[in-house]
């Protein structure tokens, strides 16, 4: 029931109220019901005087003490009882309501949760104890040393506690709890449940001619159910009270019955215990139920919250009552607004790219079919046109008996991932394309855009490691322009590149795609011929050469253009510089023979 110093008195204004309240409970319970013994039937002001400890300060606990004991004695004289018995009940009320206060106390001095069944055992056994210690003082001492006297007075205080002092602290609690004002509808309906169970009380208390007790625990069941611990504690306090004032006065039910006095006020007792004992349980579990619907919104905020930060959202359909539901986030994903209606299944899966359509409805129905998990990447459109990407999952949701009651679904937007890879893939690509630029070129010779002589020897020197493993002929040939230099001094360097790139053009020409021609510097070029003998070689060379001889050459105001070839066979254990210094030789010897002609290296 929350910190006993978080409401009541905190300040020292509240020890005169409680001692006044307390003379006023006394002097009101002694008057008007005092039975034979000189015992109330009914002792509020010890409920009260427990409860005003409970909520006060341990500061203030001698100062009530003191006043309240004032008050009872007071009280006492005024009621017609001796100075010594004045004194000794009074005494025995203080010493009650400090043990049960103690007692009933747990280890933070708090009275501890109605709800919780040990705060309850603990509250009774301590009001018991309390009852027990003040019933043997007052029986002992006062000078009425008798069972029945001893009986009374136990009944009454215990009665008292029990009743009252839970209703003072719960109320104290509740109105100290209250931070936000309840709303007006609220406070109207409370006030209206709280006056009718008064004017009902009132009305079966205000009369002897009907047997009306059974309409009460309605009243209270109904009061609890509608309000809460409090409200149950409130109308038990009421009906004790009005109860008791009518049994005194003679009205009420509890007359109807033959009886004397005591066993008037014994009934009434047990009566108001049973009460006690039917709205407790039921304020414990309309708590229990408010504390797991908090808890209950609770982790669904949470979930809420977790789905919202992983973009996943869930949702369940309900084959029974055809009940959808949809997580927060699904709403989200969907692009719509949280007040919108779920869309089913059919619905759902229009607002996919068309192209992803046809995918999720064979999905579903294989899934459908076979009553197995499903799963699916597709697009969303969003109202807007917005594209999300999601992955979608499913299964079933079978009961105890194998039979499928629902579908529990999970939709993930990975748009932000999609988009990741996707420029990675593109970042990727570029990348790709720009190394192999980078590679072009530096194989490439940039006047005549063949392979040039990095490329071409690197070539060779590949083509002789396999000629070496296959033992398959190679052949290479090198091309000299004839008279390049007196090209270029009569026409231009500009014609002489010109020149350069119709040779490279013509010889590529004549070559299969499994060989290699490449420009070795200056007008002179390499052929690789992979898997050919000297003499198809120099059948190819012969094409090339006749090829440069008869290009239209006046065309390109220039004049006859002719060119060398010096071919060579590979030889086991040649490599590629002893390749090319034997088809240079043969260069060599056909320049020094005439020019425009080939030579095979000797
Ligand atoms: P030969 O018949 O004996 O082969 O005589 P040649 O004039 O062709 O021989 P030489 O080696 O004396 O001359 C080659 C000339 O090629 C020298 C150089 O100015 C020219 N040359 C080298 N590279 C280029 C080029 O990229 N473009 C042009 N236009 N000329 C070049
Ligand atoms: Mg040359
Ligand atoms: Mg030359």
């Amino acid at each position: 029931m929350g910190s006993p110093q978080s409401y009541l008195p905190k300040n020292w204004y509240w020890v005169p109220v409680v001692a006044a309240l307390y003379y006023g409970l006394a002097i009101g319970s002694l008057t008007l019901t005092q039975n034979s013994d000189g015992i109330a039937s009914f002792w509020p002001g010890s409920g009260l005087f427990v409860a005003a400890l409970l909520l006060s300060r341990q500061s203030l606990h001698a100062s009530i003490l003191l006043t309240v004991a004032i008050g009872s004695v007071m009280a006492n004289l005024q009621a017609g009882s001796t100075v010594q018995e004045a004194l000794v009940y009074s005494a025995a009320n203080c010493i009650e309501a400090l043990i049960v206060s103690r007692f009933a106390c747990k280890s933070d001095g708090s009275l501890g949760s109605m709800d919780d069944p040990r705060s309850v055992v603990r509250f009774f056994g301590g009001a018991l104890a309390g009852g027990f210690v003040s019933a043997a003082i007052a029986t002992m001492f006062s000078g009425n040393l008798s069972v029945h006297f001893f009986q009374s007075w136990f009944g009454t205080v215990v009665l008292g506690i029990l009743i009252v002092t839970p209703a003072i602290v719960m109320i104290a609690n509740a109105a100290n709890r209250i931070s936000v004002r309840p709303a007006k509808r609220e406070i109207f309906w409370a006030g209206l449940a709280l006056t009718a169970v008064t004017a009902i009380t009132l009305a079966v208390f205000s009369q002897n001619q009907y047997p009306l007790l059974f309409v009460i625990p309605l009243c209270v069941i109904g009061a609890t159910y509608r309000l809460g611990a409090p409200a149950a504690a409130a109308s038990v306090v009421m009906i004790a009270l009005s109860g008791t004032w009518a049994t005194a006065m003679g009205d009420g039910p509890i007359n109807l019955m033959a009886g004397t006095t005591q066993a008037k006020n014994l009934f009434f007792q047990f009566f108001l215990l049973s009460l006690l004992c039917a709205a407790w349980p039921l304020s414990a579990l309309l708590a229990q139920k408010h504390r797991l619907f908090g808890e209950l919104a609770n982790s669904k905020k949470r979930l809420e919250q977790a789905e919202r930060a992983a973009n996943i959202a869930h949702w369940y359909y309900e084959i029974g009552s055809k009940n959808l539901h949809w997580s927060d986030e699904l709403f989200r994903i969907y692009g719509m607004s949280l007040d919108e209606e779920p869309l089913p299944n059919r619905r759902a899966i229009l607002r996919y790219h068309p192209d992803d359509r046809d995918m999720i409805l064979q999905t579903l129905i294989t899934a459908l079919r076979q009553q197995s998990e499903y799963h699916f990447e597709a697009r969303i459109i969003r109202p807007g046109g917005e594209i999300r990407y999601v992955t979608s999952s499913g299964e079933p949701d079978f009961d105890a008996h194998g039979e499928v009651i629902g579908i529990f679904g999970m939709v993930k937007d990975i748009t932000e991932r999609v988009g990741a890879i996707k420029s990675l893939k593109e970042a990727r690509s570029v990348a790709e394309q720009q190394a192999k630029i980078a590679t072009h070129l530096s194989e490439t010779d940039l006047l005549t855009n063949i392979a040039n002589r990095r490329k071409v020897v690197g070539f060779l020197q590949q083509a002789i490691v396999t000629a070496e493993k296959t033992g398959e002929p190679l052949s290479i040939g090198i091309l000299d322009v004839d008279h390049f230099k007196s090209i270029n001094d009569r026409f231009g360097h500009q014609a002489g590149d010109h020149v350069l790139e119709a040779i490279a053009a013509t010889s590529t020409s004549f070559l299969r795609a499994s060989d290699c021609v490449g420009r070795l510097g200056g007008e002179e070029f390499l052929f690789v011929l992979p898997g050919t003998t000297s003499e198809v070689a120099m059948a190819i060379a012969e094409r090339v050469r006749a090829g440069i001889m008869n290009l239209d050459w006046a065309q390109a105001e220039l004049e006859q253009v002719t060119a060398c070839v010096g071919i060579a066979q590979y030889v086991e254990g040649a490599d590629e510089m002893w390749l090319m210094q034997a088809a240079d030789e043969a260069l060599y010897e056909a320049k020094k023979a005439g020019r425009n002609r080939l030579r095979l290296a000797a």
